[in-house]
């Protein structure tokens, strides 16, 4: 039994079919991906959530060449304007300037040699300062570079959080930091180089077309877990129920309470979801007015928006993505809020007139309640290995929780390898 349809969930139902198991995997949306969701839109595939992957990233790389998926370089590199927006106004970025912005990143990422020496090994190394409670933002403030270098930082911290950054763990820069080979080039080329030329719908599709044992349930949201003497029961909102020798939990960490578990999840994992994550900032697709040519711009936190980047321009209109980490500041009456997003624009691109905003509200999405997974200060020491450790006959799957790419769809993918090999060592005992 599998609860959740995410990369996790469904790359455990695949490896459990390739094992011989069979599993029935119940998601509560109408498709596949959870967190990944790429849509049709105005004649490109848009998507709403994860995006980036990297050769560095292992697990999902493994599966892009299994599946044979077309990979393409994005931002398109040709001709980018690369600016940061400081004091208000925008800083063109020469190619020295956007060298110079990267050594400062390096330099804000310092601790990470001593605190990840070997990230894939996910031991972590001393930590005299305590840098573990202390939150990106305790972490810009001590940090001095030029104005413009410093804001430039302050912006990918802001990538990299996608929450507010006095909710989230310094921690979290430099893992990712040490995870790309403790390099500043590499860090941004994993969070930001490389995307699926037809989307991850098509990836996860090709996963879940390997699952030939899976009996694959859309539209069955779970609403409590009972495990018993033999086994595990699920018993859907439907009232249907499904009993299962075991469950795997693919849920996303923030979600796990809405889900009632009889007997009670350990204290972590409840406190862990009632507190949740700091990853709850909004992506967007914005289309504009005219061509705007092909930017990336990066902003601090005091900005509405933090990242800014041509998704595809034209004569007559061009589409952007608009990463903010903390919504709040954007003040949209509403998800498509067009007057309130040209204001937003207005530091980054004077002039620019929206013509429309899609995109989807992760954090407000009860199947979700958040983006992707950010620690806050604290959470690294104290929430994780619990949250995947097996009670009982549950096992627990999820990029939330994964070993190496937390937060990434890679990590999803790491998670349901391992649960799955998990589950089969357990009935085989
Ligand atoms: C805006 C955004 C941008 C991102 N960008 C990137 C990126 O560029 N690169 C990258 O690698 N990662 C990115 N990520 C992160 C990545 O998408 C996620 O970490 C990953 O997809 C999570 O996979 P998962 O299977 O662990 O969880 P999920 O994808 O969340 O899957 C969990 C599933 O459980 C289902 N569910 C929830 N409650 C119930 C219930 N009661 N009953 C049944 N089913 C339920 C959900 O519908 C969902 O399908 C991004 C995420 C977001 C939101």
């Amino acid at each position: 039994m599998i609860v959740g349809g995410g990369f996790a969930g469904v790359t455990a139902a695949r490896e459990l079919s390739a094992r011989g198991r069979r599993a029935v995997l119940v998601e509560a949306r109408d498709r596949l991906g959870g967190r990944t969701y790429t849509k049709d839109h105005d004649g490109h595939p848009m998507e709403f959530g994860g995006t980036w992957v990297h050769p560095l990233q292992p697990h999902v790389w493994s599966e892009i060449d299994r599946y044979d998926a077309e990979t393409e370089t994005f931002p398109v590199p040709e001709g980018l304007r690369q600016a940061v927006v400081c004091d208000g106004r925008v800083v063109d970025l020469s190619d020295e300037d956007a060298a110079r912005a990267l050594e400062a990143f390096a330099e804000f990422c310092a601790p990470a040699t001593t605190m990840f020496p070997e990230p894939f090994s996910e031991m972590l190394g001393p930590d005299p300062d305590g840098l573990t409670d202390r939150s990106l933002r305790e972490q810009l403030d001590a940090f001095k570079a030029e104005p413009e270098l410093r804001d430039w930082v302050e912006g990918m911290c802001c990538a990299i959080a996608f929450g507010p950054l006095e909710q989230s763990g310094a921690t979290e820069a430099f893992r990712i930091y040490a995870l790309s080979g403790h390099s500043a080039a590499q860090t941004l080329a994993s969070l930001s180089a490389t995307k699926l030329v037809k989307g991850t719908r098509e990836l996860i599709s090709s996963i879940a077309e390997q699952a030939t044992l899976a009996d694959i349930r859309l539209n069955s949201p779970v609403r409590r877990v009972v495990q018993t003497d033999g086994g595990v029961r699920v018993e859907l909102e439907s009232g249907e129920a499904v009993s299962a020798p075991t469950a795997l939990i693919a849920l996303p960490m923030n979600v796990l309470n809405s889900v009632e578990f009889e007997p009670g999840l350990s204290e972590i994992k409840r406190t862990a979801s009632a507190d949740r994550h700091a990853g709850a900032g909004m992506k967007c697709f914005v289309r504009v007015k005219g061509d705007i040519g092909n930017v990336s711009i990066v902003a601090p936190e005091a900005q509405p928006i933090n990242w800014l980047v041509t998704y595809a321009h034209g004569p007559e209109s061009s589409w952007l993505i608009a990463f903010a980490a903390n919504p709040k500041k954007l003040e949209l009456a509403a998800f498509d809020d067009v007057q309130s997003m040209q204001t937003a624009l207005q530091s980054f691109l004077p002039g620019v007139e929206v013509e429309s905003v899609v995109g989807w509200d992760w954090a407000n999405d009860p199947l979700a309640l958040g983006t992707w997974c950010i620690y806050r200060p604290g959470q690294l020491t104290q929430v994780l290995p619990d949250l995947r450790t097996t009670e009982g006959r549950l096992f627990f799957a999820g990029s939330d929780s994964a070993r190496t790419w937390r937060g990434f769809i890679d990590g999803a993918i790491e998670s349901g390898y391992r649960s799955a090999r998990d589950i089969d060592n357990y009935l085989t005992s």
